[in-house]
């Protein structure tokens, strides 16, 4: 009888698989100090007007509304954080800063260029308006009005805007735990002499930064020999403490492949199993409760397209944020392409714009053991299965590269 294999799924497919499993992992309080690039878990409003009170956007005097050629006594001063002792009174004028609180009396702002400053007093040489130069209560942020939407990465411009919103702490998603293993015997550590027939651990290194850049607390990466006890003691380990376990290599049929019976002998259920995709075709994702398993292929190159396409959308959704997308998710192929007749390729392209249009174009010799093909390449370009070739000048679907 022979052997069926197991059908392969989409890229599609296996994304909607991953995004079923993975929810938010909860949700911790951190100072704004520790809040960098954390996912923000609840809305956050402002808990009152920004600014908080009317002030001046120059330096200058706070004034009445009136024509130019009119003195005025200076009596007081307002400067940021200090307001002014007393109201403005008629035919008077209050030096002010920029920031400075509006005195009451005060409905405007003359710039101190526009004045000519004597002893005590002013001559005001340009007419002024009701509100000119004055920033109104809550022109920025209204009191209880939402400033920032759960699932916001809290970069530069969140925590400004979490800080003026009176925010002293943050709400945030828990970073996922990410335990990154190598299977291979072949596998020697960075710098480290090789033998004969070994080579470097490259997906080590690579597969802790691109966990990292999206937000995973990852314990120091460990190898695997290809061992049967030796791969499930590593996993059982992992599976101990990391919410996420990603495994590359050994996870093909192969006589030294053990990765897949010792997640089964370990109680993770399969999730899926080999994906139509050109390179990472032996991608495996499985669940043991809510941990999550993501064994990966061990050619550099399938390893990080395959983070790309499944486990960052998943350590995204475990922060309760979406996914990556690139602004303009779409290019036009600068060269033909061959397709592959069964799996959709995730070609490493460089991206230029010609003509007002964004040309994709391969960063060079796409092999999946070509590590230096991820060195300067923008973006991976989908070339859908296929007979034939994709002609140049097709439109294909861009995804973010994995960084
Ligand atoms: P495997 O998936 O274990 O059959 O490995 C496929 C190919 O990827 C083999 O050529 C391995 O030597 C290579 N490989 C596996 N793991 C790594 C790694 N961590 N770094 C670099 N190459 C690897
Ligand atoms: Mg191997």
């Amino acid at each position: 009888m022979s052997r069926v294999p197991d059908p392969l799924i989409t890229i599609a497919e296996a994304r909607e698989l991953v995004a079923a499993v993975a929810t938010p992992l909860g949700v911790e309080t951190v100072a704004i100090a520790d809040a960098r690039d954390r996912v923000l878990a609840e809305d956050l409003r402002a808990a009152g007007d920004v600014p908080p009170f009317p002030c001046s956007a120059m330096d200058g005097y706070a004034v009445a509304p009136g024509p130019a050629g009119r003195t005025l006594e200076v009596v007081g001063e307002s400067r940021a954080g200090a307001p002014a002792a007393q109201p403005l009174g008629p035919d008077e004028a209050i030096r002010i800063s920029t920031g400075g609180a509006i005195p009451a009396g005060a409905t405007a702002v003359i710039p101190q260029e526009n004045v000519d400053a004597g002893n005590g007093s002013i001559l005001t040489r340009s007419q002024v308006e009701e509100g000119d130069h004055i920033r109104g209560r809550g022109e920025d942020m209204r009191a209880g009005t939402t400033v920032l939407h759960a699932g916001s990465v809290l970069g530069a411009a969140e925590l400004g805007a979490a800080v003026a919103a009176g925010a002293g702490a943050v709400s945030v998603a828990r970073r996922p735990r990410v335990q990154v293993l190598s299977t291979g015997d072949e596998l020697k550590a960075p710098g480290e002499p090789l033998g004969p027939g070994e080579i470097h651990n490259s997906n080590g290194p690579m597969l802790v930064a691109l966990a990292a850049h999206q937000g995973a607390v990852c314990a120091p990466p460990a190898r695997l020999p290809d061992d049967r006890a030796a791969t499930e003691a590593g996993l059982a380990r992992a599976l101990e403490t990391a919410d996420v376990v990603i495994v590359s290599g050994g996870v093909s049929v192969g006589p030294h492949d053990h990765v897949k019976p010792a997640l089964a002998e370990l109680g993770v259920e399969q999730v899926f199993w080999r994906v139509a995709l050109q390179p990472g075709k032996p991608t495996w994702f499985g669940r043991r409760g809510t941990r999550l398993v993501f064994g990966l292929p061990g050619n550099p190159v399938s390893a990080v397209v395959t983070f790309g396409l499944f486990v960052r959308p998943a350590l995204a959704a475990l922060q309760g944020r979406a996914a990556e997308r690139l602004l303009v998710p779409e290019a036009v192929l600068a060269t033909p392409v061959r397709r592959n007749p069964d799996r959709d390729q995730a070609l490493r392209v460089r991206l230029e714009r010609q003509d007002g249009m964004l040309m994709a174009t391969p960063n060079g010799p796409q092999g999946s053991h070509i590590v230096t093909s991820l060195l300067g390449a923008d973006a991976l370009a989908l070339v859908p299965a296929g007979e034939g070739e994709l002609e140049a000048g097709t439109t294909v679907t861009l995804e973010p590269l994995p960084r």
